[in-house]
């Protein structure tokens, strides 16, 4: 069932969205970043964080031969969404979904990873978690494992986690609770998204936040904070 938009406002809380895909970059998303972007200001977001795939599979249909020009491309989701944001007052923050496969299928929120970072380092899922976190100061990188009970998806080892997404617009019935009860069980912070790929899924998931926060710095503070923030959860 579609969530009933606008969502009200909740004074002194500002919602964002965390889990927001583009179809310039991600292949299975059908909504152009402007359009994101003008859908999730229409429904009383704050902000949001574009995390479109970066794996192997989205880079293949970018049929591209030099890694900068990969990086470029894959930037572009983010950029257009970001241009179209300032126009409209929507926060919009870069983030990425990074799918590692080595020893069963994972999807990361990566926060923290800056443009420079992304085009020295290629092929971050060649290296995991374990990996790009011995190539960063650990409070610039903030790993949150995407639905993490899916069918299908390996659970992660919870010492390379910062967070828990316990809240997947995309998710199927059932497969968001045991999600909770893990992050709980190992004192994670829990996060919800939307899962964000098409338009009907639009306001389905987000985080109230104290502030508005304008970078990915003062998100991850908030995020490392003890502050209770309020999920947002629409599907069962
Ligand atoms: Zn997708
Ligand atoms: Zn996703």
């Amino acid at each position: 069932m579609a969530p009933k938009l606008p969502i009200p406002p909740r004074p002194g809380q500002y919602l964002y969205d965390t889990h927001v895909h583009t179809s310039e970059v991600s292949p299975c998303a059908r909504v152009p970043a402007r359009e994101v972007v003008r859908l999730h200001q229409e429904a009383g977001y704050a902000g949001i964080v574009i995390t479109d795939h970066y794996n192997d599979w989205t880079f293949e249909t970018f049929g591209l031969k030099t890694w900068s020009r990969i990086v470029d491309r894959y930037r572009v989701g983010y950029e257009t969404a970001k241009e179209e944001g300032d126009r409209l007052g929507l926060v919009v923050l870069p983030g990425l979904e990074l799918t590692v496969t080595k020893t069963g299928y994972t999807d990361f929120l990566l926060l923290g990873l800056e443009p420079d970072f992304l085009y020295n380092y290629p092929y971050l899922y060649e290296i995991g978690i374990q990996g790009i976190r011995t190539l960063l100061p650990s409070d610039s990188l903030y790993v949150i494992q995407a639905h993490p009970f899916r069918l299908g998806v390996q659970v992660a080892d919870p010492s390379l986690l910062d967070a828990v997404e316990t809240y997947n617009g995309g998710n199927e019935a059932g497969e968001n609770p045991p999600a909770e009860a893990f992050a709980q069980r190992h004192g994670k912070r829990k996060t919800s998204g939307t899962d964000f790929h098409h338009a009907t899924s639009i306001g389905r998931g987000g985080m109230w936040l104290p502030e508005r926060v304008e970078d990915v710095p003062a998100l991850i503070r908030v995020l490392r904070s003890d502050a209770e923030l309020p999920l947002r959860k629409t599907v069962p």
